[in-house]
């Protein structure tokens, strides 16, 4: 008869592209007794969970929930927005960008794209250009881009969508909790992002946030929502004040999240983000002096996921497996145009530290002596 041994992972330092490494906190928050999603309990954990999402995303938006799923949920959350023959403006300069197109279209939108280099960003007047030679009922961008480290400015964005009668949409799956993410300040409409990254929690929550314009929206829209899991009439009854069974909520998810969003709150958000822009650039400095060259110039350059060049000669999976192997922390390779020419080094939440920094420069520096 086969044997199954007891779990046994190794306690990996997470310094990729999420997951991140999850606080001791959060696992023990994840190990409490089940209770019912209908549990008076419960409910108030979700009260809790709602105003501190709020807190996080610095939105006074009532729909503000953990859509179930992981960050990729959240991203097909956009089918609440978009019907079939709707107008959608994408910006692509990078793997999530490509990404968005492909949802949206899988929803009968008629996707348009705005094009960047991968590592680039957008302008304000780029995207007004392109609203003024089509307009489109959904913008959608990515803040923080995963593949490239690329972190979008926010800055008169949303005052050209909104002239041009748009909503606008954010990806902040790569940003909630490691840069500033100022929903109601920068006056998107729709966010979303993900547990795993810079909250570090393990994957399996969607934080969500929709504004007033985008609610409007929803309840005018012509046709049902498309997906009935994500369907987000049906689901803001169940957050909302009725709590009308839709879904089981993932119960210890929740749990892990409240404890993870408490963190942050006892940490402050100002000490969060200075923290991951301290340890993002000494490890910047690191990799330049073992001649790593950052690919994302600085004033944009993402500090919670850094992409480098990976040099001539070098194979660059066989570098990781040993990091893996012999120091037990994890980065990842390229993606897209990086695929097996670059590496990806994350500095989220939790992992965001200074002796992970040191851990990895000087692994890095022994491995390619
Ligand atoms: C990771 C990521 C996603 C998808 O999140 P999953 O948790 O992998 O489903 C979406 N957008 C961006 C920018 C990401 O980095």
């Amino acid at each position: 008869m086969k044997k199954y041994t007891d779990l046994n992972t190794s306690a990996r330092i997470l310094l990729g592209p999420g997951p991140s490494t999850v606080s001791p906190r959060v696992l023990r928050a994840m190990a409490h007794p089940l209770v019912g999603h209908l549990d008076p309990q419960f409910i108030a954990l979700m009260n809790e969970v709602q105003e501190l999402l709020r807190f996080v995303f610095q939105t006074e938006n009532r729909l503000t929930i953990p859509v179930s799923g992981t960050g990729s949920a959240g991203m097909e959350a956009l089918c609440n927005f978009v019907e079939p023959g709707d107008a959608v403006l994408v910006g692509v300069n990078g793997y999530f960008g490509e990404r968005l197109c492909d949802v949206a279209g899988r929803y009968g939108g008629e996707v348009r794209r705005l094009e960047r280099p991968w590592g680039d960003v957008f302008t304000a007047e780029e995207i007004e250009k392109a609203l003024q030679e089509r307009p489109a009922k959904l913008v959608a961008l990515v803040h923080a881009e995963t593949s490239t480290g690329a972190l979008q400015p926010m800055e008169g964005i949303a005052d050209v969508v909104h002239r041009h009668g748009g909503l606008l949409l954010l990806d902040c799956v790569t940003s909630l909790g490691g840069v500033p993410v100022n929903i109601d300040a920068w006056d998107v409409d729709i966010a979303y992002s993900g547990t795993q990254k810079c909250l570090s929690c393990p994957p399996g929550l969607a934080p969500l946030t929709v504004g007033p314009r985008a609610v409007e929206a929803l309840h005018q829209r012509k046709s049902r929502v498309a997906n009935w899991y994500l369907d987000l009439t049906m689901i803001e009854k169940y957050w909302g004040s009725e709590r009308t069974y839709h879904h089981t909520a993932p119960i210890s998810m929740n749990y892990a999240l409240r404890e993870a969003l408490r963190l942050i709150y006892e940490e402050g958000l100002e000490k969060r983000f200075e923290r991951h822009r301290a340890n993002a650039a000494a490890l910047w400095k690191g990799l330049e002096a073992l001649g790593l060259q950052p690919h994302v110039p600085l004033d944009h350059r993402l500090p919670t996921l850094t992409t480098v060049l990976v040099p001539e000669g070098i194979d660059e999976g066989a570098i990781r497996r040993r990091l893996l192997d012999e120091y037990n922390i994890e980065i990842a390779g390229g993606l897209g145009i990086f695929k097996g020419r670059a590496w990806r080094i994350g500095l989220m939440g939790y992992s965001s530290r200074r002796e992970n920094v040191l851990l990895l420069l000087s692994a890095l520096e022994s491995l390619l002596a």
